[in-house]
């Protein structure tokens, strides 16, 4: 009679503490990293055994749908706050803001204004507000004051820098004495070589074997600092990668005066800003010049695209079909790989493997968006997501069932107030466990070892 209820409220007692044990060590360690351009596609025609064995034993999201434009730094902001790119206001890797009258550019490494980059806030300011560290490894954009904030740990950007350095550091913020729990590593492969050589050339097999090489250099490095088992590793990426060809080109000088409009981003997706006045006739030169062209004005830009609400986005776009270039004249710029267009075409879309407690084992899921990585890390480092365009249902289904659990119970709100109310919750619940105890032997069963009070001060302590 006596043994059932005891047992059921024993049961009880361990789970609330487990809780709360979880919730007291601090929340799993988080790494995402980024192979910039590695194709979805890349792990079915190249050999790429450590990308298998992650997904072997842990989760497969065969094809991410990333923000349009499908460039690099959207998408890497876009990663990291869960907003398509008019929310962020990182709309393109060139940019030119009419209000602030300044502009961006990667190609140049201008992109150290942080007025461009405060239209939103990354996981890392939110991570460090809730009172986690934070470290990145060339994240785009962490190394940039972003509302007066860094990561707490950061490398100043240089693409000299080595993968296995970077790897050296954040392996170093992990396990220091004040560790980081949110990891952003970022790596410049395959992205230069696709657009050098263009994804279906066969030396891309050197290239993807390379990036391989370097997952397999991380995961043996985490294995060797005893990290591998407590953390939650992502492996994504900003887009995929087309090829092109010099027979695709499309030269707006053969339609359109070059003296009644600026190029501000370039192909594949080109945003044009007309001289003043110049509005309607570079439109109507363009609109229907090339079959495999489609130029909108900034109004009728389809809302699919989530490009429209933003003074950063230039009153023409230009939309190349897949494969196709195009450039002013033939003296520009042409690249054999590139990324850009449509992102509901495949071949854009990256790849998203994980590994960690709080990931299912061998599942594999056919799609997700990128706005919904934002809440799920979030979620992940149990921190409170700020407003975003993802939902953490939409990726619910990878997490095991107690990472779902915890997220049904607590709806990826957890924050201090939830730990504190839990460890409260349990140690009330062990108070009247122990009268419970106390209650029950002296009654019935005579045990005065249960009754010695350091019994139960280890577990008060935690
Ligand atoms: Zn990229």
């Amino acid at each position: 009679m006596v043994s059932d209820p005891c047992r059921i409220f024993l049961t009880l007692c361990t789970l609330t503490f487990t809780g709360t044990f979880c919730l007291l060590q601090g929340s799993p360690k988080v790494l995402l990293v980024s192979f910039d351009g590695f194709r979805w596609d890349y792990i079915y025609k190249f050999p790429t055994p450590n990308f298998h064995s992650i997904i072997e034993d842990g989760i497969h999201v065969k094809q991410v749908t990333n923000v349009f434009i499908t460039k690099t730094y959207p998408n890497h902001y876009s990663m990291v706050t869960g907003l398509y790119a008019e929310n962020h206001g990182i709309v393109a890797n060139e940019m030119y803001d009419p209000v602030l009258n300044k502009t961006f550019s990667m190609d140049r490494m201008d992109i150290y204004d942080s007025e461009f980059w405060e239209e939103a806030v990354p996981i890392w300011f939110t991570n460090q507000y809730e009172g986690r560290k934070s470290g990145a490894a060339m994240w785009p954009g962490s190394d940039v004051n972003i509302s007066g904030v860094y990561p707490s740990f950061y490398l100043p950007y240089n693409e000299t820098v080595s993968f296995e350095y970077r790897v050296a550091k954040l392996i170093e913020w992990f396990t220091s004495n004040k560790p980081i729990h949110l990891g952003l590593l970022y790596w410049e492969e395959p992205d230069e070589s696709g657009h050098l050589l263009g994804p279906d050339n066969p030396l891309m097999s050197y290239v993807i074997t390379e990036v391989d090489n370097k997952l397999g250099h991380l995961v043996a490095e985490l294995k060797k600092a005893g990290l591998w088992d407590t953390m939650n590793l992502i492996i994504t990426s900003d887009h995929g990668m087309e090829q092109c060809s010099s027979d695709r080109v499309i030269e707006l000088d053969n339609y359109v005066d070059k003296n009644l409009y600026t190029v501000v981003e370039h192909s594949p997706t080109v945003a044009i800003l007309p001289k003043e006045g110049k509005l309607e006739d570079v439109y109507k030169a363009l609109a229907n010049a090339h079959p495999n062209m489609t130029v909108y004005k900034k109004e009728d830009i389809p809302e699919r695209f989530h490009y429209l609400h933003n003074s950063r986005i230039q009153p023409i776009l230009a939309v190349a079909d897949l494969g196709w270039t195009i450039l002013q004249n033939r003296s520009g710029r042409y690249l054999e790989g590139n990324h850009g267009y449509d992102n509901t075409e495949p071949n854009m879309h990256p790849l998203l493997v994980a590994h960690g407690p709080a990931f299912k084992r061998n599942v594999t899921k056919e799609a997700m968006t990128f706005t919904d990585l934002y809440p799920l890390l979030c979620h992940l480092l149990d921190i409170q997501p700020l407003p975003n365009n993802g939902s953490l249902s939409h990726v619910q289904d990878l997490l095991t069932s107690a990472a779902a659990q915890f997220l049904s119970d607590y709806g990826g709100q957890e924050s201090y107030a939830s730990i504190v109310g839990v460890f409260l919750g349990s140690v009330l619940a062990l108070t009247f466990l122990l009268v419970f105890i106390k209650h029950v032997t002296r009654s019935q069963i005579s045990a005065p070892q249960i009754e010695h009070p350091e019994i139960t001060q280890p577990l008060l302590d935690v």
